[in-house]
């Protein structure tokens, strides 16, 4: 069942008198369950694709379609709310709160959606215990390495229960070992049946999920 549908997708950027073809006519289909790994030298569009798929921006020309829902069409508000719902981002630096517990860090959004104290016990002891994290929920960032800050961010990510994860380099700041570590736990969560979509420099990385699609200057150019 198709959970992403892109279609004819174009975004431009006016620099001066320049304009820049960030996406140029990007066509892309995505299943649910899906395991798909973006590629492409720097400045080929993946930032922009992933900003579009995750509702912070939104196409110039052609359509984007998320779980039979059009996008374009939306508003901030809108944008915002379907965020929230349905789009968890993991990014290369992690984006933890330095003052606050890997418990706290995952707790976090919960608390932003208003769910009572109980609700929100359930859902962060659990989405620790699927990165095998639970034993240090007392940690600050500071006092975990970087794959383990990582598997916070991913925790994070599964306590809000998004029907896409989206991780942009989440590997680029790790050592190989550790990066492979991480994506073992993507690869467990897709297997669950979490859409997963990854942007990578890394072929080693990117070989990991099902499917690579490569991008380059801004068009789509191989999609294996
Ligand atoms: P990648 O993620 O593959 O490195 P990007 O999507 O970030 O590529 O960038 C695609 C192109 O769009 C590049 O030429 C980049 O310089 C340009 N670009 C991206 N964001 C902006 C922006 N906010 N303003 C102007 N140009 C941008
Ligand atoms: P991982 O394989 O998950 O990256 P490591 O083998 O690097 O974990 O770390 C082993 C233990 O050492 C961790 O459980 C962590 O508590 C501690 N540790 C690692 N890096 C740091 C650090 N920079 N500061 C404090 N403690 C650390």
């Amino acid at each position: 069942m198709t959970l992403i549908h892109i279609e004819n997708a174009s975004k431009y950027y006016t620099m001066g008198e320049e304009t820049i073809k960030a996406l140029d006519d990007v066509s892309l289909d995505i299943d649910h369950g899906e395991f798909v790994a973006i590629m492409g030298p720097s400045g080929s569009g993946k930032s922009t694709l992933m900003n579009i798929i995750g509702c912070l921006d939104i196409v110039d020309k052609g359509n984007y379609d998320l779980d039979g829902q059009a996008i374009n069409v939306l508003k901030d508000s809108g944008l915002a709310e379907i965020r929230n719902r349905k789009i968890g981002f993991v990014f290369q630096s992690f984006n933890l709160l330095p003052r606050l517990s890997a418990y706290e860090n995952v707790e976090l959004p919960l608390i932003y959606r208003g769910m009572s104290k109980k609700e929100r016990e359930l859902l962060v002891i659990h989405a620790l215990e699927s990165v095998d994290l639970l034993d240090r929920r007392k940690h600050f960032p500071s006092e975990l390495s970087g794959g383990q800050q990582q598997r916070v961010a991913i925790a994070r990510v599964l306590a809000g229960d998004p029907a896409i994860i989206l991780a942009d380099e989440p590997t680029g700041a790790l050592d190989s070992k550790t990066g492979l570590e991480i994506l073992n736990i993507l690869k467990r969560l897709n297997a669950q049946g979490r859409t997963i979509i990854l942007i990578t420099h890394d072929l080693l990385i990117a070989q990991q999920a099902k499917r690579i699609v490569r991008f380059r200057d801004g068009r789509l150019y191989k999609d294996f």
